[in-house]
Order: C-alpha cells, then structure tokens, then sequence
C-alpha cells in the first residue's frame, strides 16, 4: 500500500548509513538479515502472506516481520527483510493500515512513490553501501561479469546489483532490461547523459536482440553503434559498450551500456 507523502531517497539512505554505523559493519554481505532484523527489534518469520510479499507488524518496541513463503530466492527474501525493517527504522510512526502490506511491485528500488520509495532506498544502502560499492565499481572495464561477482559476494539479485553498478560506477553507465523485444525499463548513471527511451522496439544492431530472435548473445561486452541504444542524432559513429545477458526465467534480457572516457557525444 502507497502513503501519499513525499518521498525522500537520501533520509531512506541516511538512515541505512547510521544503521551500519551502530551495528559497526561497514556492509552487510556474509551477515544473516535475520540477525540484523533481531538486533534492531524485529523477529523475522517465514508467512503464507496473500497478496503481497512482505508486511511489518509492530507495538511499542516489538516488532515482526513476515515474508512470503512463496519467496524461494535468497536475494529476493533478503531484499524484502532489508525493506521491511526501512520501514520500522523510517516510519515507525505511520499508522499500521498505511504500510501494512508490501506488494512486489512496490518492493523493487526501480518503484518511486511514498513511503515505499524510502523503505527501498534503506535497503539498496543497507544490503550495497553507496561507499564500499563505490570502490569496488571501479573497475578497469565495466562488464556484467563485475556486476555478477558483486551480486553474489552481497547476496542480492543480478538486477539490484546492475543497477548499483551504473549507479555507482566511475564509468558514464547505464543499465537496460528488455522484454518481448522492447525496452522495459533503463536506469543510468548520473553521469550518462542519454536517455534509453522504454517502450522502443530493440535496435537490429544491438546484441541483446539476439536473444529475441533465437540467436546466441554473445558472453563478452562489444562495441556497437551507439544509435543502436541511443536516439541522439550525435551519438551515431560514436563508441558505445554493450554486454547483455539472457535470463531466460523471466523471458528478459538484461543490459550494460557504458560509454569510454574520451568518447564524446
Ligand atoms: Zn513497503
């Protein structure tokens, strides 16, 4: 459920920060969430939840948390602890009915209203700290296999982390993920300077329309044109990245772009 207030991105943030600072662990990788949920005051407890994925039930100083038992993947679990307990940290105060239930949809960082917005902020910082993962996104050449090493170090999905990635990284990024043949969504670093319109149909020079048409993506990141990903009109010619990777259970293709230093457009 969405409480119509102002989201704020950087106190979901913040308060992941003092968090870590009072547990005194500088990330949480290796960690069980349970634990932490424990220490801060919420015991964590496995429920058939119908309709959505995670709730938080808190009086006084006691609070629980319930996810789904429907949730089978590691990371996903992890995530919707890590949300769940932003909003015992953040909005204790709110009133019960108004953050009772969290649906999948808005359990996601890529969701952008209310109090929910705060909760996924808290946890992308809690579980992939703006500064630890700022080092180690620094990499000498971006790729996927990065994203993927850093995914399974902090245990959370291979698309939280690419979207850290491009996010975090010194690297003009920006991370893609196609369905059906289309863009769905696109999230790029601040740096970028491009926009992946969603909604377009994938570019015949791209590699992820590969996949789309029973062909093989290849493993490695490639030059392509940039106008293949990018509709600006100084972009064509250009040096432009790609590395895509299937992921066949959800008929998708994710995406890293990335555009060198010293290429300009
Ligand atoms: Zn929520």
């Amino acid at each position: 459920m969405v409480a119509q207030t102002d989201a704020d991105v950087a106190r979901g943030e913040r308060r992941a920060r003092v968090v870590l600072a009072q547990l005194g662990m500088p990330h949480l990788a290796g960690a069980s969430l349970e634990d932490v949920a424990f220490i801060r005051g919420a015991l964590v407890r496995n429920f058939p939840l119908v309709g959505c994925e995670g709730r938080l039930t808190h009086r006084g100083e006691r609070a629980v948390i319930s996810v789904s038992t429907l949730i089978d993947y590691a990371p996903r679990r992890r995530f919707v602890i890590a949300h769940e307990l932003g909003h015992l940290e953040l909005h204790r105060d709110v009133s019960q009915l108004e953050l009772s239930l969290c649906s999948e949809r808005e359990i996601d960082e890529l969701y952008d209203q209310g109090l929910e917005k705060e909760a996924n902020a808290f946890a992308s910082e809690l579980l992939m700290p703006t500064e630890v993962w700022r080092k180690r996104c620094d990499v000498a050449a971006p790729s996927l296999e990065v994203v993927s090493c850093l995914a399974q170090e902090f245990d959370v999905s291979f698309t939280a982390a690419a979207v850290r990635f491009a996010k975090l990284a010194p690297e003009r990024c920006c991370v893609v993920f196609s369905h059906g043949g289309k863009v769905q969504w696109a999230v790029a670093g601040q740096e970028f300077g491009h926009w992946v319109e969603r909604g377009q149909r994938l570019h015949p020079a791209t590699l992820a329309i590969n996949y789309f048409k029973g062909a093989r993506v290849p493993d490695e990141p490639q030059e392509v044109r940039a106008d293949a990903w990018l509709e600006s009109a100084r972009a064509r010619g250009e040096e432009l990245w790609e590395h895509s990777r299937p992921m066949p259970s959800r008929q998708a293709v994710l995406t890293l772009l990335w555009i060198p230093y010293g290429a300009e457009y």
